[in-house]
């Protein structure tokens, strides 16, 4: 082949600019994963720790919710566990930390994205009992981890408003919603996705100075009944924020009612970019797994937060 002049001094400046371009690449920080700092236990005693997971769904369901809480004296908590290929995720975070019995594994609804790998865990892990609401959903996920429970002989015991447990010596939970006796309406389950969402259950954390709060996939019409019966109760530093981020929640009756220091997204993507803003105008600081990975919220009950994401945000898009 015959190169004229100039066709040689554009390969060389084709070659330099792949140089420069490939050692622009090479010096590219490589982005931090702190997964063995989020799922490392040892400062664990003494502290309330909420760990919520970035989930991978690896089937067609969206992912879903799930958190791992420790309390300061050891007890495992988990509310939701997302779809059944999720179970990788949290059956990982389990074996990161050490646990081998749940003693609390808890469903906000009985939706796939929540209970999805709840037969599994309850075959696989010792569990102390299993809280629900009274609310029934006969889809096979459904039957599935109530089988489970059956064969396992768990404890199954059904939660509603007005109700209150110890989390282990130090910690309160109160449960918010749903109210006892749901109503079901003609040809229930179909088109029930909004009741489901309704009725999940609502748990609010007290450690001392220190107040979580797990709203489930609440819409805004469960909202404002929370809102209504328990006002200030609501009042909480940390929030996993109703329904992923969506927009089919997080009403504003609901983030003043809180008033949110850290709010969690658990989703695959971002739910609902004006939600989003809305928290962080209000100044909650506003972390979501599809970007910032699994979430790391502990507490000595003092009123103040450590808080760790998986990532660094890479992106701006967000600010
Ligand atoms: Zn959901």
């Amino acid at each position: 082949m015959h190169f004229t002049q100039r066709t040689r001094a554009g390969l060389l400046v084709l070659a330099l600019v792949l140089v420069v371009a490939l050692t622009s690449f090479a010096q590219e920080p490589a982005v931090e994963d702190r997964y063995d700092q989020i799922f490392d236990a040892t400062q664990d005693p003494g502290r309330l720790t909420a760990r919520f997971l970035k989930l991978t769904t690896r089937s067609d369901d969206k992912s879903g919710d799930s958190t791992i809480l420790t309390s300061p004296d050891g007890k495992v908590m988990i509310i939701d566990a997302g779809n059944p290929s999720t179970y990788l995720d949290v059956d990982q975070a389990l074996k990161a930390l050490g646990v081998t019995r749940i003693d609390y594994l808890v469903a906000s609804h009985p939706h796939v994205d929540h209970i999805g790998s709840f037969a599994q865990l309850i075959r696989n892990y010792e569990v102390g009992v299993v809280y629900t609401s009274e609310l029934v959903y006969p889809t096979s996920h459904y039957k599935n981890y109530m089988l489970a429970i059956e064969e396992t002989n768990t404890p199954h015991v059904i939660l509603m408003d007005g109700d209150s447990f110890m989390f282990g010596d130090s910690v309160l939970v109160e449960v918010l919603h749903p109210l006892p006796g749901i109503e079901y309406y003609e040809g229930y389950p179909s088109s029930s996705t909004q009741f489901i969402n309704n009725h999940s259950v609502v748990l609010k954390f007290t450690f001392n100075e220190s107040t979580f709060l797990f709203s489930g996939d609440l819409y805004t019409d469960g909202e404002r009944s929370v809102v209504e019966r328990h006002g200030e109760r609501l009042r909480a530093d940390i929030l996993k924020v109703p329904h992923h981020g969506d927009s089919t929640s997080s009403s504003k009756r609901f983030r003043e009612a809180v008033q949110a220091k850290v709010g969690v997204m658990m989703h695959d993507a971002i739910a609902d970019l004006k939600v989003y803003q809305k928290y962080r105008r209000e100044g909650t600081q506003v972390f979501v797994s599809s970007i910032d990975g699994s979430v790391l919220v502990s507490t000595t009950g003092d009123g103040e937060y450590q808080v760790i994401s998986q990532y660094d945000r890479t992106t701006s898009f967000l600010d």
